[in-house]
């Protein structure tokens, strides 16, 4: 393990927490990994104009800030930390980088591969049933690729979020995502109940329930933890909450009840996802 830090930040400090947080899920890892911490995106075109074989970090930089990512079979855990952490809020940080750190372990046992697999199959249903309800090929094509793209970040999230709160870790995760509900909010809320008819506003209703989807579930069974984050999360969304807690009530539900690593739990969450959008579009298209 290797772990680069920009020139901006406190360099032991950073490489402490990263070699702690790697000891305590990433030692078996096969791939070769690099932690690499920067502030911002500068931060990354610096790092990676010293070495021509990396652009795919910069590209990842600009496009999705802190992130886990591969590139042939080198395994890459990006941390963006704009401005947001100190010794005083150290367990928001560890919670971060486990997260990252939770996305190279899965993918490397091909967890990744499989979601993304099931997702490409269940697509094709998708499109037919938008067909039936009279939506353009043109629309649905865009529909789906924004929105499935959504779910299946979801639900990787909720595979690495899962283990880690299994894996003892429920403190620091709680911590960061506390830290982003508190200082940003995970989406804007949008605007479900205006009259603009489309499916972009399909699409935003469901992205902000899958934003704070695993930034909430995994923690159902921790009624301490659990409580305090839907609390944050009631606090910034207030208003649209009838819809969403119903929703997330059904996948919450089916999450304690089937959760796993089988083909049949990754459809049945992503059927449970799409009905939810169903409903918006029936409300909306009616
Ligand atoms: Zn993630």
């Amino acid at each position: 393990m290797r772990c680069t830090v920009a020139d901006s930040l406190d360099e032991d400090f950073y490489t402490t927490v990263v070699k702690e947080v790697y000891e305590r899920i990433g030692p078996d890892l096969e791939s070769e990994l690099r932690f690499v911490v920067v502030e911002d995106e500068e931060d990354c075109e610096k790092i990676v104009s010293e070495s021509d074989t990396e652009e795919g970090l910069l590209e990842v930089c600009e496009e999705s800030g802190s992130s886990s990512f591969s590139v042939s079979d080198k395994s890459y855990v990006l941390i963006v930390t704009e401005d947001r952490f100190s010794k005083d809020n150290l367990k928001a940080l560890e919670g971060l980088i486990a997260h990252e750190l939770m996305h190279s372990v899965q993918r490397e046992e091909g967890l990744e591969d499989e979601i993304e697999d099931v997702a490409v199959s269940f697509s094709d249903t998708v499109v037919r049933e938008l067909e039936e309800r009279g939506v353009s090929p043109e629309d649905s094509v865009d529909f789906i690729s924004d929105v499935m793209g959504t779910m299946i970040f979801c639900l990787k999230d909720l595979y690495v979020n899962t283990e880690l709160v299994e894996a003892g870790f429920s403190e620091e995760l709680a911590s960061y995502y506390r830290l982003i509900l508190d200082t940003e909010g995970l989406v804007s809320a949008p605007e479900i109940y205006s009259n603009d008819e489309n499916l972009g506003e399909v699409e935003e209703a469901l992205k902000f329930v899958l934003e704070f989807l695993p930034a909430w579930i995994p923690f159902r069974r921790d009624d301490a933890r659990g409580g305090d984050i839907e609390e944050s999360i009631r606090q910034g969304y207030e208003a649209n909450i009838p819809l969403t807690s119903d929703s997330i009530n059904r996948i919450s539900e089916l999450y304690l009840e089937e959760f796993g690593r089988s083909e049949e739990f990754m459809n049945k969450f992503f059927e449970k996802l799409l009905s939810l959008s169903y409903r918006v579009m029936d409300d909306k298209l009616d």
